[in-house]
């Protein structure tokens, strides 16, 4: 396996000061000193295209990668500069790098016994390497869905550390005893001016109550470089004071977050799963409803006439189930029975319908993330599911407008997209399970015009 790490329009943020790579400047950081430069020009010869758009595959084409767009695509010779990069593509199928909605990179791989006692050196570490896993899973892109997920992205985007593009929300924001509330019971009551508790501190969840605090916390957020923000809305499955059927915060408070999101151009997801947390935070505002499992009829009718997002999980009782236990154990339980339904209403109701994973505190669950958007095919086509994780996943991105860190088109194998793209061994509609196993049916992995795995030669 060829792993290629190289700096092209890297951009680094530090204290306020921005610079930005040109395109194929030498490496700035010595983990990429011995790396190879990339081509001008990447030509995928003969391959069969699934464009993340149409529900079949192409007839074989050959596609011209330059810089990190891509720039033609053609049944016809494509002449290339001298010195392009040829990959025989032997009529395997190149399709869009996917795309994971709902991803938590800091969290993803880490038990949260040891989120709350590690060094944060060591978390970033973990996740480093889990950021390079999931790469190699032919994710290119996440969503992340809380969590203190900046540095890393920082990282990623020099290429000092290998992964996909990620999307953060930073610090999920939660009203006391609600999902995003990790202190201790013996840190109730506390004093107007007590220290933040652990979770706070380093990123996870942060607490805020009233609108005025809410405020506050987007905006800081939004400071730290957050491209969405994130709120819970009602009761969770990890979380330990708040049973499912909770609603947490209030219209007000909701109308809070969105309006200062909205005045940096930016959108409010929630975590909700009952009728009453999504529709409160529907009528304060908020554009995209994370799980969502327990909705019924009503609330998707006021999801699709307000033109929400149903950004949701394929969360049923099966081996690939985050791991929970005791109390927890019976409210995850609760929200598995509704999954079923959810798809039904969102389908009758044609919501937007984005996918993601959301696999938590667990490392040996995270090489289950391909297999996961596979278990969609109980209730959609394989075309739809992988229509899902690519084009789909890649419209929710965009609703974060002028704040999305990466300007350009994904989700699409088209002339002017950004060159995220995996050449599969095989034809994943036919077969979506190779999507399942990476490492053995993923020949190319390509992000940003970068080639970070080729078996294909
Ligand atoms: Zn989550």
């Amino acid at each position: 396996m060829e792993i290629i790490r190289h700096l092209r329009n890297g951009s680094f943020i530090f204290f306020g000061i921005i610079s930005s790579a040109s395109a194929h400047s030498p490496p700035q950081a010595d983990a990429a000193a011995n790396a190879p430069q990339a081509p001008d020009e990447v030509l995928f010869q003969n391959v069969r295209v699934f464009d993340g758009k149409s529900s079949s595959i192409s007839a074989p084409v050959n596609v011209l990668v330059r810089g990190n767009t891509i720039q033609e695509i053609s049944a016809s010779p494509i002449r290339t500069a001298t010195g392009a990069q040829i990959i025989h593509g032997r009529q395997k199928v190149l399709m869009p790098g996917l795309i994971d909605a709902h991803w938590h990179a800091m969290m993803a791989a880490l038990p949260p016994a040891r989120m709350m006692t590690a060094e944060v050196a060591d978390l970033n570490f973990i996740a480093a390497q889990e950021a390079n896993n999931t790469l190699m899973r032919g994710f290119t892109s996440v969503r992340d869905l809380g969590g203190p997920v900046f540095a890393l992205k920082r990282a990623i985007d020099a290429n000092m550390v290998n992964g996909p593009r990620i999307w953060p929300s930073g610090s999920i924001i939660s009203q006391t005893g609600g999902h995003a509330d990790f202190r201790m019971t013996y840190d109730i009551p506390s004093s107007g001016n007590a220290a933040l508790s652990r979770g706070e501190a380093i990123g996870g969840g942060i607490v805020a109550d009233g609108t005025n605090e809410v405020l506050k916390r987007t905006r800081e957020q939004l400071m730290l470089g957050a491209s969405q923000i994130k709120l819970a809305a009602g009761g969770g499955v990890s979380s330990h004071y708040d049973p499912i059927d909770v609603a947490q915060y209030t219209e007000d408070e909701f109308r809070a977050a969105v309006s200062a999101a909205d005045n940096w151009g930016t959108y409010v997801a929630v975590h909700a799963y009952t009728p009453k947390s999504i529709q409160t935070a529907l009528k304060g505002g908020v554009k995209v409803i994370e799980h969502g499992q327990l909705l019924d009829e009503d609330t998707a009718k006021m999801m699709a006439k307000k033109g929400a997002w149903l950004s949701s999980q394929a969360f049923i009782d099966n081996e690939y189930a985050n791991p929970q236990a005791g109390e927890n154990r019976a409210k995850q339980k609760q929200v598995q029975a509704g999954t079923d339904e959810s798809f039904k209403w969102a389908s009758k109701y044609k919501l937007k319908v984005a996918w993601g994973t959301d696999i938590l505190f667990n490392p040996k669950m995270t090489r289950n993330q391909g297999a996961l958007l596979t278990t969609m095919t109980r209730w959609y086509s394989p075309a739809e599911v992988l229509k899902m994780a690519t084009s789909s996943n890649a419209e929710l991105l965009s609703l974060s407008g002028e704040r999305s860190p990466y300007k350009g088109k994904l989700g699409v194998i088209e002339q002017g997209a950004l060159a995220d793209m995996l050449l599969v061994d095989g034809d994943p509609i036919a077969d979506i399970q190779l999507i399942a196993n990476p490492s053995k049916n993923l020949l190319v992995i390509m992000k940003d015009g970068l080639i970070y795995k080729n078996l294909a030669e």
